[in-house]
C-alpha cells in the first residue's frame, strides 16, 4: 500500500523575523537528502489574492514563479533550498481563499446554505493544502504559516491544519519556531515568551510536536527540559537553533540534532536508503564559509530606506543570485547598496562618481515608477563610459537602452512610457496586450508574468555564458523595447543578444566585447533562477569578468 501523504505545518512562536522561512527551507533540504520529494507550500494570511500588488520596501520582493504567479520571497527560498521550481498550489493567501468561496456563493455553488468560515473557508483551505500536494507527487508537504501564533489573520489556517490532524493524527505534524530572547540587562535566555506563544497554541487545541527554538546562543539542557516539560514534549524535540554564520549551516545543524529523524518518526515513516544525503549541500556550505577574496558589488536601487534601517530584502533573489555565483567563482561576495536618489538632481552635481570605480560591477535591478531613475541613467553612463562591468535586470534593461539612445544615439529626450508618454522618443513602450488591461484599471497580474523562453544569437556574451541557443527565464514586466527604435540602436553598437522565438520581443541587450567587458541588460529576471547549487550563468559571467579587472578605463 502507498504511503499516506505526510504533512509538516510550522507556525511562529513569539514573534516574527526569526528564520521561519529558513527553517522550514532546511527542513525541505533535510528530508530530500533523505530520499524524500518534498514541496513547501507558504501560507499569507494577506487578503492580497496574489504578493504582485504589494509594495517591495514593506513587503520584500515579489517572487515569479515559472507559470507567472506573483509570491512571498519565502518562495523564493524554498526553490533554492529545494533545487526545484513550485507550483501555484505551493502559495496560498487569504485573499485567494476566501476571492474562491465568496465566487462560489455568487454562483450558488452553496445549493442556499449559509456560507461561514467554518466549514467552507476552513475545508477551501483544507483542499487547497492536498491539492498542492497531488499536484507536486510529493510524499511530504511542508507548509508554513505565515505570522505567528495570537494573530488573528492566521487562524482559520490553524484551524484547517488542526482538523487534518484529527481525522489523520499519523499523518500531520506541527513544528513551532520560536524565540527565546536574552535581554541584556539580565544576560540570561528566558523561556516564558516561548511557553506563553505554546499555551497560545494549545487554546487552538493544537499541540506541537516539534519546537525549533531560535536564539543568539544554543540552548542549554536545563531550558531544553523546562520547554519540554510546558509542552509535554520528550526532551529531544526541541532542537536549538542558535544564530550562525550562514543561513546554508541550518540544515547541517538540524541533521546535528536529528530533526530529520524525529519527523519521520512523528510522521510514522521508515528511514529510506535511497537519499542522496548533505554530501553536495556541505561541501557548498563549506565554501561560502571559507571563501576570503572579495568581489565587491553594488546595487543601484531605491527600495533600500524604510525609517532608520536600510533593507535589502526588496532585492533578495539579487543578492542571493550574485552571491552563488562569487562562491563558485572562490570570491567572498561584498554587496553594496546605493541610492540611487544621491546621484541625480541637486545631489548628482556633487556626487562622487569616480568612487564607482572601486566596485568590481554595478547592477541596477527591477523597478517601477520615477523615483531615482535619473540616478540611475547617470551611474549607467558611467559604467559604460568607464568599462565598469555593468548588469542590468528588467527595468535596468529597459534604463540601459534609454541611457544608450540618450548619450550615443543623441536622442536627447529619449524615455519609457512608464515615466513620459510624450517624449519625443519612446524607446521603451507599453506592450499592446498591457494596454487594455491598464484601461480597465486592472493592475492585479496584468503584467508580462512568468517563463518564456528566448533565442540567443552566436558570437555574443550571452551565447558563451548559457552555452545553448534556447533558454527560459522569469519576466515581470509592462514595458518593452519599442520595435521601431530596434534598428537605430543596433546600428548604433548594441546588440540584442536574445529574442523572443517569434523575434518580436527584445530579451538581452549587450556590447560587444571589444567596445565593453560587460554592458549587458535583460528583460527578464535572471536572480529568479539561480541556485545555490546550481549558480546563475549570466551571473556567474557578469563576476567572472568584474573579478578580471584589466579591460578598465
Ligand atoms: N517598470 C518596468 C516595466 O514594467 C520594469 C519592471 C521590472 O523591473 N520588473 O516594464
Amino acid at each position: 500500500m502507498k504511503t499516506p501523504h505526510k504533512y509538516i505545518f510550522v507556525i511562529g512562536g513569539v514573534m516574527s523575523g526569526v528564520g521561519k522561512g529558513i527553517a522550514c527551507s532546511s527542513i525541505g533540504t533535510l528530508l530530500q537528502a533523505k530520499g524524500f520529494s518534498v514541496n513547501l507550500l507558504k501560507v499569507d494570511p494577506y487578503l492580497n489574492v496574489d504578493a504582485g500588488t504589494m509594495n517591495p520596501t514593506e513587503h520584500g520582493e515579489v517572487f515569479v514563479i515559472n507559470s507567472g504567479l506573483e509570491t512571498d520571497q519565502d518562495m523564493g527560498n524554498y526553490e533554492r533550498f529545494l533545487h526545484r521550481d513550485l507550483a501555484n498550489d505551493d502559495y496560498i493567501t487569504s485573499g485567494m481563499v476566501y476571492q474562491h468561496v465568496i465566487s462560489a456563493e455568487r454562483a450558488l455553488k452553496y445549493g442556499g446554505h449559509c456560507v461561514e468560515a467554518i466549514p467552507h473557508i476552513r475545508d477551501e483551505i483544507i483542499r487547497r493544502f492536498q491539492h498542492s500536494a497531488k499536484v507536486n507527487q510529493s510524499d511530504i508537504t511542508v507548509i508554513e504559516i505565515g505570522g505567528t501564533v495570537g494573530d488573528y489573520q492566521n487562524i482559520m489556517f490553524i484551524e484547517a491544519a488542526r482538523t487534518m490532524k484529527v481525522y489523520h493524527p499519523q499523518d500531520v505534524v506541527f513544528v513551532m519556531v520560536s524565540y527565546l530572547p536574552i535581554p541584556s540587562k539580565l544576560g540570561e535566555m528566558k523561556s516564558k515568551p516561548t511557553q506563553n506563544a505554546i499555551r497560545q497554541l494549545n487554546s487552538y487545541g493544537v499541540n506541537t510536536d516539534i519546537i525549533i527554538a531560535r536564539s543568539e546562543v544554543p540552548m542549554d539542557h536545563k531550558r531544553k527540559e523546562k520547554i519540554a516539560v510546558s509542552c509535554s514534549l520528550p526532551v529531544e524535540n526541541v532542537i536549538s537553533a542558535p544564530d550562525i554564520e550562514s543561513v546554508f549551516d541550518v540544515s547541517l545543524n538540524f541533521e546535528k540534532d536529528n530533526l530529520g529523524n524525529i519527523l519521520l518518526k512523528s510522521l510514522h515513516m521508515k528511514k529510506r536508503s535511497t537519499g542522496k544525503g548533505m554530501g553536495e549541500w556541505e561541501d557548498f556550505a563549506k565554501k561560502v564559509k571559507s571563501v576570503t577574496k572579495p568581489v565587491n558589488i553594488a546595487i543601484v536601487g531605491k527600495y533600500f530606506n524604510t525609517g532608520d534601517f536600510v533593507l535589502t530584502d526588496a532585492y533578495v533573489s539579487v543578492l542571493e543570485a550574485i552571491k552563488y555565483s562569487a562562491y563558485s567563482l572562490g570570491r567572498k561576495p561584498v554587496i553594496h547598496t546605493i541610492n540611487a536618489r544621491d546621484y541625480e538632481g541637486e545631489k548628482a552635481k556633487t556626487a562622487d562618481f569616480g568612487a564607482l570605480k572601486k566596485f568590481d560591477g554595478i547592477i541596477v535591478p527591477g523597478g517601477f515608477g520615477e523615483t531615482g531613475i535619473e540616478g540611475k541613467l547617470a551611474v549607467i553612463k558611467y559604467a559604460r563610459e568607464k568599462k565598469i562591468p555593468y548588469f542590468g535586470l528588467c527595468y535596468g534593461m529597459q534604463l540601459m537602452i534609454i541611457e544608450y539612445a540618450r548619450n550615443v544615439l543623441g536622442l536627447k529626450d529619449a524615455n519609457t512610457a512608464e515615466i513620459n508618454p510624450n517624449s519625443s522618443a519612446v524607446v521603451i513602450d507599453i506592450m499592446p496586450d498591457q494596454k487594455k488591461k491598464l484601461a480597465e484599471g486592472n493592475y492585479g497580474g496584468s503584467m508580462r508574468l512568468g517563463a518564456y523562453e528566448s533565442k540567443l544569437k552566436e558570437g555574443t556574451i550571452a551565447m558563451k555564458a548559457y552555452g545553448k541557443e534556447i533558454i527560459s527565464e522569469r519576466h515581470r514586466h509592462r514595458y518593452e523595447v519599442n520595435p521601431e527604435y530596434i534598428k537605430k540602436i543596433e546600428d548604433a553598437g548594441l546588440v540584442f543578444s536574445g529574442v523572443s522565438p517569434d523575434g518580436r520581443l527584445m530579451e538581452i541587450a549587450e556590447l560587444p566585447k571589444n567596445k565593453h567587458p560587460f554592458f549587458l541588460g535583460t528583460q527578464f529576471h535572471p536572480e529568479f533562477l539561480a541556485r545555490p547549487l546550481a549558480p546563475h550563468p549570466l551571473f556567474t559571467e557578469f563576476i567572472k569578468v568584474a573579478i578580471n579587472k584589466k579591460n578598465r578605463n
